[in-house]
């Protein structure tokens, strides 16, 4: 038996001919392709990754590989992503019940424990050089940012508070109006937009130089806010409304404009429900077939019907659409990654199932045209440019 070195082996498969059969197919290493490659060569920030969240409900430990959830440290080295933010979530219940301020502690806390038990393989990040300076190590950026602006608490030393924490945005409110704005999830608007305390708490952040993410808000607070707003703003998981038409807690074409007009960026959401109306649309079928059957709309109910009623998983290229809608309504620099890992549940689209497949996105932005430049802009570029914008307008205040 003739034995091959991977060389040999490398050479003999670009010539055409196949490698002998009986050789381990071990001893051959996987041909990198030009997508890993600048999976690995540009900084990947991905804006929105429910890790936190994932592990207060069920732990494990995303230091080494997980068979649950959609992040871990293998899967991110394998898929390029450098600087994740980590979603502090805080369901909207707190808002009424209270312990806001608590968890959001709380789940800082685990992300700095993560770090403090596995310091070679993650760190934080608390500011944009932190990414750039992190970046090549080995080490996995954790970004914070806040889901819900429930545990400010009506306070602008909370701001405070949790800016010293590290977090570097706050998503001002979730699927319910909260005290600071009203979500685009709830029916009751009772601020038309921002309240009077969310339009101080707009301008506090911009002070300090925290970024003002207006995913999920209504549209009248996404409008109020880029008016106030001194720096740029983000929407830090969110995709377009021209391709799940009616859905307000997507962005439509004039917001995305307005946005532009503001220098910010709009992160596109993978969840398949965010990217295709017949995903959207699922939810609620399901929901009335709950209620016609006179049963409750619970776990089992979902697996049941998913099983005569297959989900319609999204697709790489659905996603890619998005991103070109943006391009080509405001151009290659405001837009960028939110992909909403391990908070979308099994609604992930076919080729972009976890953090290990950023390299299949970037496959396809190549089969699409786009130059490298433009792909690190979307990868990463456009969203540190605005974090820089926000931490620059913040300094010149102090000065
Ligand atoms: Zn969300």
């Amino acid at each position: 038996m003739q034995k091959y070195t991977a060389l040999t082996l490398a050479i003999l498969g670009a010539s055409g001919l196949t490698a002998c059969s009986t050789t381990p197919a071990t001893s051959v290493a996987e041909p990198v392709s030009k997508a890993q490659q600048l999976a690995q060569k540009y900084i990947i920030v991905d804006t929105h990754i429910d890790v936190p969240y994932r592990l207060h409900k069920d732990w494990e430990d995303v230091s080494v590989a997980t068979k649950r959830g959609e992040f871990d440290y293998p899967r991110a080295i394998q898929g390029g992503l450098n600087a994740p933010f980590m979603s502090i979530y805080i369901p909207a219940s707190y808002e009424r019940n209270g312990g806001g301020y608590q968890l959001a502690n709380q789940l800082i806390d685990n992300m700095e424990a993560l770090v403090g038990r596995s310091p070679g393989k993650f760190a934080m990040a608390h500011d944009s050089k932190d990414v750039l300076a992190q970046f090549g190590s080995g080490k996995v950026s954790l970004a914070l940012g806040m889901e819900n602006g429930t545990p400010i608490e009506g306070k602008l030393e909370n701001l405070q508070h949790f800016y010293q924490r590290g977090i570097r945005y706050i998503t001002l409110a979730h699927s319910e109006s909260n005290h600071i704005a009203d979500s685009s999830y709830d029916i009751r608007r009772k601020w038309r937009g921002l309240s009077p305390f969310g339009k101080e708490l707009v301008t506090a952040m911009n002070n300090i130089g925290m970024m003002i993410d207006i995913s999920h808000v209504s549209d009248e607070a996404f409008y109020q806010t880029v008016a106030l707003s001194k720096a740029p703003v983000i929407a830090s998981h969110s995709s377009l409304r021209s391709y799940t038409p009616g859905f307000e807690r997507n962005m439509d074409d004039d917001m995305i404009k307005a946005l532009a007009k503001n220098g910010g960026v709009v992160q596109i959401n993978f969840g398949s429900s965010f990217v295709t109306a017949m995903a959207n649309q699922y939810g609620a079928l399901r929901k009335a077939a709950a209620k016609q059957a006179g049963v409750a709309d619970d776990d089992a109910f979902e697996l049941a019907f998913r099983k005569k009623h297959p989900y319609p998983f999204a697709t790489l290229d659905t996603v890619l659409d998005h991103i070109d809608h943006v391009v080509k309504l405001v151009g290659i620099d405001y837009v960028g990654i939110g992909s909403d890992y391990d908070g979308v549940g099994d609604s992930l689209p076919v080729g972009l199932k976890d953090v290990s497949t950023y390299p299949n996105l970037i496959d396809g932005l190549l089969k699409r045209g786009y130059s490298e430049t433009d792909i690190e802009k979307i990868l990463s570029g456009n969203l540190l440019r605005v974090w820089r914008a926000v931490e620059q307008y913040a300094l010149a205040q102090s000065l």
